[in-house]
């Protein structure tokens, strides 16, 4: 992988290589990667995880995989499992450090009757909206609970009572006790437990009461011994009370760096907008090649280094901004364009019989595997009388410029001969099913010895030796550049998002596909679809186009 020093990268190793030298955790470097299981990685996440693993990596530190699994009504084993075959599959290794929020359940308990015992957190008989409308705004502080000065022993009777499970959902729960006038709206008395009847996918029914996100997070990093708990900008304003929740108790005391998170256009990137497109069927599930989730872009045909390289080239800042979704696609391009087979495939095929060659006969010709990397060597592809070019590789009426094939026209097949179109074949609606074309056989192997140039080549597959398959061309899911900026992001869904071509014609080799990206000549990179594929039917899912394409129309309609 390239090592690109910028800016944003220096900012947290900054503060890293500043604490290494005041020695403010004796030179250990320790992050972790916290996702709830509320939904499948998406590509913000692979940043995050590049983030985590990498500061750790370079830093001969360590990194845990911690799940943030607080929160019983959303979560599920699907997406644990999801989510370490992703992280797994990015190339990322937490060791024996898996860890879950709920493991820590019990020491968090301990930890709120600390707080209680110490005057610092009691049991509140607000309803949510109620406490809602009592925290007051930027420009007014709240107004005391009137719970909030309830006795020590009354609040650990109660708390315990929640804890067995002697009242309803949102009948009651514990507050910090800090400052309802604090200009930091999170420190007004925030909610540490709400009452959950719900069974979680690790803990069952044990518990009625869960840990909020900002006491359990910061005791949870605490006893994991994390020295730089990174996450992203959203929780600079809960940074206080990170602070404060592990002030108030003698324990280790990590520190929390905020970043910019990554935004791509054309992209939705919430889990729960995702599960939404998943839920309502408008994608073939998490996976689905469209999406931007990490399994989506693994089915789509991206490699891990890929990700790997795009997270490192967006780098890591302070400031939102909006990433062109072109440099992820540009990331795969660059990587494929070294690392995939290249290999002959048609799409939408055009017989074409070569008159003057004889029947029944086929010879080898000779390909190149990958001319960026000539240690992948050569392979040979059959060639025979009756073949399939691509149909827009031929125009019965050419205008000057079009280097293809033509009436009369000759063009060089990949790897093989010239061939002149002498004649076509229509059908009844007058359109061309057929070509008829003569050979030279003195232009084996692509160039002719009588220095005769042609300026197009095109490819081709041998018709009688052709693999059939199917394959999905996709497009943009969203026509929207900004698609969540609206209220209802599912009406910029791009109804042309997923073409299936039927009729696909490949070269043999491809009869049983390794599960790698290839690159069909002239028609981008593809991988076979390992999930909808058949012992009877080949699919391909078009990875990337060759080139972008969208800069050509972005430009064209005025964007
Ligand atoms: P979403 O809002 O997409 O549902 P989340 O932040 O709720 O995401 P978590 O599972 O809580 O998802 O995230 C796990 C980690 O990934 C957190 O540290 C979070 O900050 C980080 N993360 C989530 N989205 C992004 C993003 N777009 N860019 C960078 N990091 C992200
Ligand atoms: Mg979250």
């Amino acid at each position: 992988m390239i090592e690109k020093t910028t800016d944003s990268v220096n900012f947290i190793q900054k503060i890293i290589d500043e604490d290494n030298e005041s020695g403010k955790w004796d030179n250990r470097v320790h992050t972790r990667f916290p996702p709830e299981p509320n939904g499948y990685l998406h590509i913000g996440h692979a940043k995050s995880i590049c983030l985590n693993f990498g500061i750790a990596d370079k830093n001969d530190g360590k990194c845990n995989l911690r799940f943030d699994d607080t929160n019983p009504t959303r979560e599920e084993n699907e997406y644990v499992e999801s989510i370490i075959e992703d992280v797994n599959w990015l190339g990322f290794d937490w060791e024996d450090r898996l860890f879950y929020a709920s493991d820590y359940f019990d020491q968090l308990f301990e930890f709120a009757m600390q707080l209680i015992k110490s005057g610092k957190a009691y049991v509140c008989d607000l309803t949510g909206e109620e406490i809602r409308t009592t925290r007051g705004n930027l420009k007014a502080p709240g107004t005391e609970s009137p719970f909030r000065n309830r006795f020590i022993e009354e609040n650990i009777e109660l708390f315990n009572q929640m804890k067995s499970g002697n009242f309803e959902n949102g009948e009651k729960v514990l507050r910090a006790k800090i400052d309802m006038a604090h200009p930091n709206l999170n420190m007004r008395d925030p909610v540490m437990y709400r009452i959950l009847h719900a069974s979680h996918h690790r803990t069952g029914d044990e518990w009625c009461i869960y840990p909020m996100y900002d006491w359990a997070h910061g005791l949870e990093d605490s006893l994991e011994k994390i020295t730089h708990s990174i996450c992203t900008l959203e929780f600079e304003d809960h940074r206080p009370l990170y602070d404060w929740y592990l002030d108030q108790l003698d324990v280790f005391h990590p520190q929390q760096i905020e970043f910019a998170r990554l935004n791509l256009n054309f992209t939705i990137m919430s889990k729960r907008k995702l599960k939404k497109l998943v839920d309502e069927n408008h994608v073939d599930g998490w996976d689905d090649p469209r999406m931007p989730t990490i399994s989506g872009l693994k089915r789509r045909g991206y490699s891990p280094e890929s990700i790997l390289n795009f997270a490192e080239d967006v780098g890591v800042t302070k400031r939102d901004s909006i990433i062109d979704v072109v440099r992820l696609e540009n990331a795969l391009r660059e990587d494929l364009n070294k690392r995939a087979p290249r290999v002959l495939g048609v799409l939408n095929p055009l017989k074409v019989v070569i008159t003057n060659y004889p029947e029944n006969h086929t010879e080898m010709m000779e390909a190149v595997n990958n001319p960026e990397d000539p240690s992948t060597g050569k392979r040979e592809i059959p060639f025979s009388k009756e073949l399939y070019i691509e149909q827009n590789d031929f125009m019965e009426d050419p205008p000057r410029k079009f280097f293809r094939l033509g009436p009369g026209r000759e063009v060089r097949l990949r790897y093989a001969y010239y061939i002149t179109c002498t004649d076509t074949i229509k059908n009844d609606k007058g359109e061309v099913v057929e070509l008829r074309c003569t050979y030279d056989p003195e232009t084996r192997g692509g160039s002719s010895p009588d220095g005769r140039k042609v300026k197009g080549t095109i490819h081709w597959v041998s018709a009688n030796h052709a693999v059939d398959a199917h394959v999905r061309l996709y497009d943009r899911l969203f026509l929207k550049e900004n698609p969540d900026d609206g209220d209802n992001f599912l009406q910029y869904i791009n109804p042309n998002s997923c073409t299936l071509l039927e009729n696909v014609k490949l070269e043999p080799s491809l009869a049983i596909p390794e599960n790698i990206t290839y690159q069909f000549e002239r028609n981008g990179y593809f991988v076979k679809d390992e999930k909808d594929s058949s012992e009877n039917q080949l699919i391909f899912n078009r990875a990337v186009s060759l080139r972008d394409s969208w800069a050509k129309f972005l430009k064209q309609s005025g964007h």
